[in-house]
């Protein structure tokens, strides 16, 4: 890019002079001008850690607690932040709103309170160990700070979509939910890793809840983006738009889907760089 300010001579007044001054930024060859910039990564030693709100906080304290011992211990090796899902209680308060015809965007903000119930009882359950519950406003600029301190923060996963939530491509439920937010902060921070918390071991052809024979699916534990986009399977294991983002990210080239349900001792595996569960990652 090119000289952002200059200095005009005469009579020492500032004039801004910028590549993009009359630009709509929508051109395709601007944009593709700008493609290969370094991205400043503003938490490079965090780790963003999204805790499944179906595939582990709504089985209570069996699956939770467990969770809970080695996340305090991974606290001292590792800065993490914690972010929550919903689940169940957001299925059911979607399901409420599909029927009345809700739109969107109201669906989003009806189950973003079910993320922030679930960031409340971890932060409840850490609030002795130094768990700090923290907004998406002010304090997301803080978070090296805070793991430096000892703290270990917590925020829900919901992204911020609410009214604005886009119109999902098929049906009406918010496609941007707590697999998204986790991914979208990750990258914004320019985090040092990506994983997610679940109940299985991770990618699978289809969900083996659901087929009758689990082991005649193929199962996953390194795949590119592209490549998964390519299958084009019938469901996945993290939200759908979280492939897209990942495919056009700036700072993050992967992450790993680990089942922290039946092995709690992979989330520490998974903080120090093993392969415990599936990898997604971006082609270079
Ligand atoms: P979370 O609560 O972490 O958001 P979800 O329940 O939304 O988790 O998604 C994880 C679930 O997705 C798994 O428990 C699994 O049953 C299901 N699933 C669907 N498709 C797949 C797939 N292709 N491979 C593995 N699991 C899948
Ligand atoms: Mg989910």
């Amino acid at each position: 890019m090119g000289k952002l300010v200059k200095e005009e001579q005469s009579g020492g007044r500032l004039h801004i002079e910028s590549p993009l001054m009359g630009e709509s930024l929508v051109s395709k060859a601007l944009l593709k001008g700008m493609e290969h910039q370094e991205v400043f990564r503003m938490h490079p030693d965090v780790n963003v850690l999204k805790i499944g709100g179906q595939s582990i906080m709504d089985r209570g304290a069996k699956a939770l607690l467990p969770i809970i011992d080695v996340l305090l211990s991974a606290k001292e090796k590792f800065k993490m932040i914690l972010m929550t899902g919903g689940g169940t209680r957001a299925r059911h308060i979607y399901n409420i709103g599909l029927e009345l015809g809700m739109p969107t965007g109201v669906l989003s903000k009806l189950g973003d309170k079910v993320s922030s119930q679930n960031a409340e009882i971890l932060s409840v359950l850490l609030a002795k160990h130094g768990g700090v519950r923290i907004g998406h406003g002010d304090h997301l600029e803080q978070l090296t700070m805070f793991c430096q301190l000892g703290y270990l923060p917590i925020t829900p996963g919901i992204p911020p979509y609410g009214f604005f939530e886009h119109p999902a491509e098929q049906g009406m439920i918010p496609p941007h939910r707590t697999d998204c937010g986790a991914f979208l902060l990750a990258e914004n921070i320019g985090a040092r890793s990506l994983i997610y918390l679940k109940d299985e071991k991770g990618l699978y052809s289809n969900d083996p809840k659901k087929s009758k024979d689990a082991s005649v699916l193929d199962f996953y534990s390194r795949i590119s983006v592209d490549e998964l986009i390519a299958l084009d399977l019938e469901d996945l294991i993290v939200e759908r738009p979280v492939l897209r983002f990942l495919k056009h990210s700036k700072t993050l080239k992967e992450f790993q889907i680990i089942d922290a349900l039946h092995h709690p001792e992979h989330i520490l595996a998974a903080l120090a760089g093993e392969h415990v569960g599936t990898i997604i990652y971006k082609d270079a």
